[in-house]
């Protein structure tokens, strides 16, 4: 049964050769293994998201999501198939989607706690339910419209603006008629968030943001996925009661300081600012995604890019390019 095991807490950016394991000690008897109730399931695709490094940190340290344990395999949100079951509710050839699905091949899985059944009517390849249709667009879907109030003619700001979050935002954005300012870190980022409808774009490596804000502002949306410096120009630039959504903070999230220094405008000019995580809009929003996203994807009526890479040999790779920026589109690991 090959997995994949935290072996160290990283410090700063996680090492690929050393923060976690590739692993294939482990042996499964697939026909007997006890299921006591539950189910068994193949991990189909598994999700590598940014908010991975979080979870690598000493157990002491609290947090919202619970820590990855040294010489266990990681979790994180994934796509399976069940092979066998004791459980009524999930049978054999049923594919689902799980928030911790072990990075294993093989899982016994105890009940149906965090568990979508997956019906994929428009047979889209599986490990889209990782990215567009899974926790990232989740996140994009629901936060929008959850928090955005959009009004055509808004300026819209949008950071890490070519990953699945980001591309996916930019695309709701323009829907609702806004103008779109979109940030990333490389020109390939930068082209497809053109191609995602994005009406100016640059890259916050080269460009000063406070200077494309003061160009291109004031900011009435800001979609923030990286806070520090970015977010700093977003509030120095902010229009009066604009909405905050703070999505992510990746440029902290590695140890760096936040850089923050214009907290004052949140009072002085009247913003909203919605901190939120994705698991408290699901219960809400969860049938009305899985019933319109996965069909707009198959229309073709939303633009997403994946970055699959195939084995679970790879997961180290894929966690620190999420961290680095070397993904291009929505990691995921196919194990099929
Ligand atoms: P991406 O696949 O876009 O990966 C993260 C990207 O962040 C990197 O590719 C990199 O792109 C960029 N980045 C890395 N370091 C920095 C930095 N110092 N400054 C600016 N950008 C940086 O990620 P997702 O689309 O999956 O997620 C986007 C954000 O949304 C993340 O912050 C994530 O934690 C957050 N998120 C929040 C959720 C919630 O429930 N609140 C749920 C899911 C995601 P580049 O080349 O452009 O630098």
């Amino acid at each position: 049964n090959a997995r994949v095991v935290f072996s160290e807490i990283p410090q700063g950016v996680p090492d690929p050769q050393r923060s976690v394991k590739y692993d294939e000690s482990e042996l499964i008897d697939l026909d007997n293994v006890p299921l006591n109730g539950g189910f068994l399931a193949k991990a189909v695709a598994l999700s590598i998201d940014p908010y991975m490094r979080n979870r690598m940190r000493e157990a002491h340290i609290v947090q919202r999501f619970s820590p990855f344990l040294l010489g266990k395999p990681l979790v994180n949100y994934g796509v399976g198939r069940v092979i066998r079951s004791e459980h009524p509710g999930i049978k054999p050839g049923d594919y689902f989607h799980r928030k911790d699905l072990s990075f294993q091949e093989y899982s016994v899985i105890p009940d149906l706690s965090d568990v979508y059944v997956l019906t994929n009517e428009q047979k889209l390849p599986w490990t889209l339910y990782c990215g567009v249709a899974g926790m990232a667009g989740q996140t994009a879907w629901m936060g929008w419209h959850e928090y955005a109030a959009p009004k055509p003619g808004d300026v819209c700001f949008v950071t890490a603006a070519g990953g699945p979050v980001g591309s996916f935002v930019i695309q709701l954005a323009k829907a609702a008629g806004c103008k779109v300012v979109a940030s990333a870190g490389s020109a390939d980022k930068l082209q497809f968030a053109r191609e995602c409808g994005a009406d100016v774009v640059f890259n916050y490596k080269t460009a000063s943001t406070a200077d494309v804000l003061q160009q291109e502002g004031p900011v009435n949306i800001y979609w923030d996925n990286v806070g520090g410096t970015s977010l700093d120009a977003a509030l120095a630039h902010s229009a009066n009661s604009a909405r905050f959504i703070e999505c992510g903070m990746i440029s902290t999230i590695n140890g760096e300081s936040p850089h923050v220094k214009n907290l004052g405008m949140i009072v002085g000019n009247d913003l909203k600012v919605f901190g939120f995580i994705v698991g408290t809009l699901l219960p809400r929003y969860e049938d009305a995604f899985y019933g319109e996203v996965p069909r707009l994807v198959a229309e073709g009526k939303i633009r997403y890019r994946e970055d699959v890479k195939k084995g679970l040999q790879y997961v180290g790779q894929a966690i620190y390019e999420v961290q680095t920026g070397g993904n291009k589109g929505k990691s995921v690991i196919s194990l099929e």
